[in-house]
């Protein structure tokens, strides 16, 4: 263990298999917190991550949840506050992207998105906030995109769940500001995971002024910093990007 500025909380990732979310719920492991790894079909991968975080002397357990599905996400925090007692760190992770020209995107696609990125989001958010009230005490970090700040040809649907979810932050912020709960958005770019293993890489990289593509890692080191007390205890209503550069504004 290298620093322990999460001892004794209990953090739920969503989407935690793979990916950022994998990253994430090991740095914050490695920080010392409980972490509850949530994943929808990767059964495996997710035992993976919890026999890791276990190697390294942490604490995780996964739960199978559908975040784009109500009865699911309330099933899954119950299910948490039945095995933990509390959440004190809720990492809106898991998304999906359905890619097509607005023109000929089918409505499902649309809606599967918006369900699962933007409502999945709403709907965690929902579920934590009764017992982080209660407890006077909460970190909420959604996982957001550069697109949807800038939009992106052929993402329509991607693009207005991240905006979506940009405006959900900041309202949430507002609304538990007073009850002691932060909520804040990361805003990545282009990061290597499966979500982008099919993308043509070469345009992308020239618009990165650091020259290179994001690591899970870099997403993970940001959320640990927004997670941390007090580090980030006066950090609410933000958005921070970490993309290289891609964006500036
Ligand atoms: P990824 O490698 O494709 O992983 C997606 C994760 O979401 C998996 O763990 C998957 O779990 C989970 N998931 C999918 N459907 C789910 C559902 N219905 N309920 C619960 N979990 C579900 O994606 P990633 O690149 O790590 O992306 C993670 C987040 O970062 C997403 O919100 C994404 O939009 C955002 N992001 C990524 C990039 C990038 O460049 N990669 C850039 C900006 C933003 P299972 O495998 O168990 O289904």
């Amino acid at each position: 263990m290298t620093n322990l500025l999460l001892d004794g909380q209990t953090a739920l990732v969503t989407g935690g298999s793979r990916g950022i979310g994998k990253a994430v719920a090991l740095a914050l492991a490695e920080s010392g917190a409980e972490v509850v790894l949530n994943y929808s079909s990767s059964f495996e991968k997710a035992e993976e991550v919890i026999q890791q975080i276990k190697a390294n002397g942490g604490k995780a357990y996964k739960i199978k949840a559908d975040v784009s599905n109500e009865g699911s996400v309330d099933q899954l925090i119950k299910e948490v506050l039945n095995q933990s007692g509390k959440v004190d760190v809720l990492i809106n992770n898991a998304g999906i992207t359905k890619d097509g020209l607005l023109m000929r995107m089918k409505t499902e696609d649309w809606q599967s998105v918006i369900n699962l990125n933007l409502t999945g989001v709403f709907l965690c958010t929902r579920a934590v906030s009764r017992p982080m009230i209660k407890q006077k005490k909460g970190r909420i970090i959604n996982i957001t995109s550069v697109v949807g700040l800038m939009g992106n040809a052929g993402q329509a649907n991607y693009a207005a769940s991240k905006a979506g979810v940009i405006g959900l932050t900041r309202s949430a912020a507002k609304e538990f500001a007073s009850r002691g709960i932060t909520v804040n958005a990361v805003a990545p770019g282009f990061i290597e995971t499966d979500m982008t293993k099919d993308l043509e890489a070469e345009p992308i990289l020239a618009s990165i002024p650091l020259g290179t593509f994001g690591k899970p890692e870099d997403i993970a080191g940001t959320v640990k910093f927004l997670a941390a007390d007090p580090a980030a205890a006066y950090i609410t209503g933000q958005v921070l990007q970490v993309d290289g550069g891609m964006v500036m504004s």
